[in-house]
């Protein structure tokens, strides 16, 4: 199938990515991202949907981020905050359903950081960005301007508005109202994020991530338009990369994760903070393995790969690299999955996990053993569950060996670490260095040299470190 990319060009109707960065990240609130997402719906509207630049889907698409775009900074001007849980409203199957997105938006406030709404394959696109703001600007605004019919024509005092006021407040339990601002999301909260979508991430994500992979292939499949420069093919391949990790990397957010509410007492029986089920944390997990470190997460074509050629053209707002010309495939995936391995063995999460075991009754979290054991198991799974010798491919050679990295920094203490956590990382190294030693045995000489010599460094690097920590000591 080929279709036509002369939609998909950066000198279409909507702004480049690179000419917009400059002016946006200094003087918008939404900074860079918000361009990018509105770039990557009308990639989406292109590739996706077949729309082109001056179709009426494109149109109405550009009023619908500009009509959101502007609800959320007149929101500022009213003396709202950010409410970064307002994505939360609706289910992910509810997101198309313009029944409902028509009369309450796609998000319960247009003050959070919203995505482009871009539908799962096999369902009808509904609204790309809110038509209306939602349930939790209005109250808000109610609250902060409607006048109390008691004190009309009166001087208004603040105890004379009191109690209208807290009527109004009593509904904040609402599910639609619910509030997270700016530092609500310096956690590891699943629902209070910028760039999420629905209250359930993990099948939005994955929704979205699968969305990315038919993006690639229709990429890869189509063909520019005579004159065209594959400069073009480069930056529209990297936003669908970028879109990819950033969906990728809200999963890690379960992992430990907890919510959040600003609960006041009363008969409730509600707790402030509430953990993430740990069959959710263990689902994250395993969507992770499969979309980002896994052995077929990634798969692009020699054609597609040779096309992505660097831009020659120097203009304001974008300079030319002065680095490698051809695309540097592996360290791009690698500085990816890197970023999300070393998120969910940071300190801060360990401690987290550790704390939640006291948090929660026997049995209902995710123990560090069980988060350190999973990653491991499934990142070495050509040395840990392989019957049969198996060739370990370059992009999961330097996973692995970034994964040993992040052992041995916790090991030798480099980092600043949870002692559990080192212990942890101690005892992880043991048992993968009995089974590629074991492996090796077994099956060395049916394995190719990359994959002996690469198991060979690693057990070597494992002997070296764990000798260094007996010294040390
Ligand atoms: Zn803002």
């Amino acid at each position: 199938g080929s279709f036509d990319k002369t939609s998909l060009l950066p000198d279409s109707s909507l702004p480049t990515f690179h000419s917009q960065l400059q002016i946006s990240a200094a003087e918008l609130c939404y900074g860079a991202e918000s361009t990018e997402q509105v770039a990557m719906g009308a990639l989406a509207l292109s590739l996706l949907q077949n729309s082109k630049p001056n179709s009426e889907t494109m149109k109405e698409y550009v009023h619908q981020y500009l009509r959101s775009l502007i609800a959320h900074e007149v929101g500022h001007t009213l003396g709202l905050r950010h409410n970064f849980h307002g994505s939360t409203m609706l289910a992910p199957e509810e997101l198309n359903n313009t029944e409902i997105t028509h009369s309450k938006g796609l998000a319960g406030s247009v003050m959070d950081y919203l995505p482009v709404n871009i539908a799962p394959q096999g369902v009808k696109q509904g609204d790309y960005f809110s038509r209306v703001v939602g349930p939790y600007d209005e109250w808000a605004i109610e609250y902060g301007y409607k006048k109390s019919a008691d004190v009309a024509g009166e001087l208004i005092t603040p105890e004379g508005e009191k109690s209208f006021l807290e009527e109004i407040a009593l509904a904040s339990p609402q599910p639609e109202l619910s509030y997270a601002t700016d530092e609500d999301i310096r956690d590891i909260n699943p629902l209070a994020n910028v760039w999420d979508m629905s209250s359930d991430a993990l099948v939005y994500s994955q929704w979205q991530m699968d969305n990315a992979r038919v993006m690639w292939q229709r990429l890869d499949e189509g063909d520019l338009p005579r004159g065209e420069s594959y400069s073009s093919l480069r930056i529209l391949f990297n936003r669908v990369l970028k879109y990819y990790f950033r969906n990728a990397s809200l999963l890690s957010q379960y992992i430990g994760g907890q919510s959040f509410r600003r609960l006041h007492a009363n008969n409730d029986t509600s707790w402030a903070f509430v953990q993430v089920p740990v069959l959710k944390q263990r689902q994250a997990l395993a969507k992770l393995q499969e979309y980002v470190f896994a052995e077929d997460a990634f798969s692009f074509s020699p054609q597609l790969l040779n096309q992505l050629a660097p831009s020659r053209w120097q203009h304001w707002g974008s300079s030319i690299l002065n680095s490698r010309l051809d695309y540097p495939i592996h360290d791009r995936i690698l500085s990816f999955q890197s970023a999300i391995l070393r998120s969910l063995l940071d300190s801060d999460r360990l401690n987290r996990l550790q704390d939640v075991e006291l948090k929660t009754e026997a049995g209902q979290a995710l123990s560090m053993p069980e988060l350190f054991d999973t990653l491991q198991t499934g990142i070495w799974k050509e040395v840990l569950a392989q019957k049969e010798p198996k060739t370990i491919s370059s992009i999961r050679r330097s996973l692995q060996r970034e994964h040993l990295n992040i052992l041995l920094e916790m090991v030798l203490n480099t980092t600043d670490e949870l002692e559990d956590g080192r212990t942890l990382a101690w005892y992880e190294l043991r048992q993968l260095q009995k089974a590629i030693d074991t492996k090796l045995k077994q099956f060395g000489a049916a394995l190719d040299i990359y994959t002996v010599a690469h198991l060979e460094f690693s057990s070597d690097r494992i002997t070296k470190a764990l000798n260094a920590q007996f010294l040390s000591r």
